[in-house]
């Protein structure tokens, strides 16, 4: 049996690791599509305010660690289509080639995209530009690059939920003046929803 996980973050590890532990005798592959699985895409405000350092501490587990449990890692490995009746999951490699692997079993563990938010422009635009979005390592490397050579003092967050309050303590203790933007008039709007549904009295939370 052979079990192909799509995905080296939370979803695809995890899915590689249990079946490991339900049954040593299953392959499992996991295709990434960069080069960083198993990191903590949780701690990443966290390596901004220099909590978390260095970068490579986000890491769950090293890339050894994971190996060691007897999957297969193809990192830097892009999954481009799926191709049911045959069982076989085209992939690109960073230098373009294109192969195949067959599986009995897929797994599709690719996350969420960031939404551009209805901002006109915004999927045209891009870290050169001063405009960052907060997802991978790729995007945090991006973003620290850009904070060591511009030196920027002042910040627009756009989205005052938690990944966006986590990056304005992040940004504010680093020495910017951050300006929040948040399209309602409460900050962590999804938890004050939440505790309207479950607990029937709201905790407000008024921007200015
Ligand atoms: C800044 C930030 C802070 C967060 N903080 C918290 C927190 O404190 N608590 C919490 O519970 N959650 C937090 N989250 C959310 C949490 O990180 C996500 O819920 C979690 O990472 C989702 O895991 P996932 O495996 O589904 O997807 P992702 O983490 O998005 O991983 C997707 C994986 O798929 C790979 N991939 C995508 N497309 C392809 C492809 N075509 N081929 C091969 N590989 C592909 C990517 O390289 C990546 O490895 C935070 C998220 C962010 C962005």
């Amino acid at each position: 049996m052979h079990l192909v996980a799509i995905g080296g973050s939370d979803a695809g590890i995890s899915t590689a690791l249990r079946a490991r532990e339900l049954d040593p005798s299953v392959d499992v592959t996991v295709v990434v599509a960069d080069a960083y699985p198993n990191f903590s895409i949780c701690g990443i405000p966290y390596y901004f305010s220099r909590e978390v350092q260095p970068w490579q501490s986000l890491a769950h587990r090293t890339h050894a660690d994971l190996e060691a449990t007897g999957m297969n890692l193809r990192l830097d490995t892009l999954a481009t289509s799926i191709d049911v009746d045959s069982r076989r999951l085209t992939v690109r490699d960073a230098d373009g080639t294109e192969s195949t692997i067959p599986y009995d079993e897929l797994m599709v563990g690719t996350g969420a995209a960031p939404s551009t938010a209805g901002i006109s422009g915004l999927d045209q635009l891009g870290p050169d530009d001063g405009v960052h979005l907060l997802h991978s390592m790729g995007d945090t490397f991006a973003l620290e690059k850009y904070l060591d050579e511009h030196q920027p003092e002042t910040a627009i967050i756009v989205g005052a939920g938690y990944v966006g309050l986590e990056m304005a303590e992040a940004l504010t203790v680093r020495g910017l003046q951050v300006t929040q933007l948040q399209r309602g008039p409460e900050v962590l709007s999804g938890y004050v929803n939440s505790s309207r549904t479950h607990q029937g009295s709201p905790v407000r939370t008024h921007l200015h």
